[in-house]
């Protein structure tokens, strides 16, 4: 069997890559190593208006849970502000359907899709990556492919292979948990957020309505900066006093530390999490895992079509992606460890001295009139401001 690109992941950004490349005119094989694609969850499901404003992909009911207009910012000593700015509005979706309906949009671009079917090992063609070797339904097989791309998350074993490093330190990481529960009272358009260290050290705890009483509940903590607890702990102490029922539980880990070093090597490229391709501030890797498989998906139908998918050709993929998020990752990396950097009592104050503002259309003249009364904050923002 041969295609010209063999995409290893079936969630966001394989299943958006394998369907720019195939609508692209290139003959794609995606592979996804899970029996059913969108299974398990490992996503709250907030997804900005930006996202379907940035793809050609329409946020219909059939994933859409709910329509969010504004968001409630909770500090640890009860400080806490709404704002509907327009940022921040978008939906919750139901990842489960919405990953399959992206796998199957595909699959009817002309991918063919294997669920099933986990990627053991790398084949080379004089150096350069040539193919893959899976284990699936039809026993062992191998196929060869003119390039691979790599979207197979987090634990990303595929650029490894191919002698990329994609490891993330564990300071990188942010663990998470969650559950989806029933008999929240919760707005339905309104999402919620709360920072400190009772709730989430480092991190944040998240409430994302998903319709009649129903959330995602879930707590994001950086393991090296808790003390023995992990991010259940403060999940269930949060969940036993709302004293709703828990209809689902998922664990899962966020790179928040930036994208890895190189995206790219001869026949290969890495795109999403495996990439560290996330917003290290927020932890939302769907809009971004977007972003970078649809470029990648253009590269390689470059690189396919004019027969060069060596590194040097490959490396328009990464120079293509940096220029256009690089930087709002970096600033939102920055942002991320100003956040960290304050205390319980700073943080509240801070949340607290927004109160009354109008979060809605806020400049940064006057951001910066609310931060004079924090000198600390304002010499760290300086450079990211
Ligand atoms: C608890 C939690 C909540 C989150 N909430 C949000 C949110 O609200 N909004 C947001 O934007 N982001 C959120 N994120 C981040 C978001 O889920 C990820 O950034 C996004 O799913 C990344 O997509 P991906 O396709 O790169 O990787 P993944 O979703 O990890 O998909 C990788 C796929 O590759 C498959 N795979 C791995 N190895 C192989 C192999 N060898 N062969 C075949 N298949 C393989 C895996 O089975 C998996 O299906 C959250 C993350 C967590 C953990």
């Amino acid at each position: 069997m041969k295609y010209d690109l063999v995409v290893v992941g079936g969630r966001v950004a394989g299943s958006i890559a394998a369907y720019q490349a195939a609508k692209n005119g290139l003959q794609v094989l995606l592979l996804e190593g899970n029996p059913e694609i969108g299974t398990p969850v490992q996503c709250a499901g907030g997804v900005s208006d930006s996202f379907f404003k940035s793809t050609d992909i329409k946020p219909l009911p059939e994933f859409t849970c709910t329509r969010i207009t504004a968001a409630t910012i909770n500090g640890p000593y009860g400080a806490s502000i709404t704002t509907g700015n327009p940022i921040i509005r978008g939906y919750i979706i139901e990842r489960k359907i919405f990953d399959k309906y992206l796998a199957l949009r595909a699959a009817e671009a002309g991918a063919d899709v294997l669920a099933g079917s986990r990627v053991k090992d790398l084949m080379f063609h004089e150096g350069s990556v040539s193919g893959v070797k899976f284990r699936g339904p039809d026993g062992t097989c191998e196929v060869k492919s003119g390039i691979v791309i790599a979207a197979d998350g987090i634990q990303s074993c595929v650029g490894r292979m191919a002698g990329l490093n994609t490891r993330f330190r564990p300071g990188e990481l942010c663990s998470c948990a969650q559950y989806e529960v029933t008999g929240f009272d919760v707005d339905d358009e309104t999402m919620e957020f709360y920072f400190g260290s009772v709730f989430a050290p480092s991190g944040y705890l998240w409430v994302f309505p998903k319709g009649d009483g129903r959330a995602n509940v879930g707590v994001g903590v950086r393991r090296t900066r808790c003390s023995d607890n992990g991010p259940l702990h403060y999940l269930n102490r949060f969940i036993s006093r709302a004293g709703c029922s828990r209809l689902e539980f998922n664990a899962g880990a966020v790179p928040v530390g930036g994208p890895i070093r190189k995206t790219y090597t001869d026949g290969l490229l890495v795109v999403g999490d495996a990439a560290g391709q996330v917003d290290p501030l927020t932890g939302g890797g769907i809009h971004v895992a977007a972003e970078c498989a649809t470029i990648a998906a253009d590269v390689a139908t470059d690189a396919i079509e004019s027969q060069r998918t060596d590194a040097a050709f490959l490396s328009k993929y990464e120079d293509t992606w940096r220029e256009q998020i690089g930087k709002n990752l970096d600033r939102s990396l920055k942002f991320r460890k100003v956040l960290e950097s304050l205390s319980d009592d700073e943080l509240d104050t801070l949340i607290g001295s927004f109160d009354g503002k109008d979060l809605n259309s806020i400049s940064k003249i006057s951001l910066l009139k609310i931060l004079r009364h924090y000198p600390k904050i304002l010499k760290m923002l300086k450079n990211i401001l």
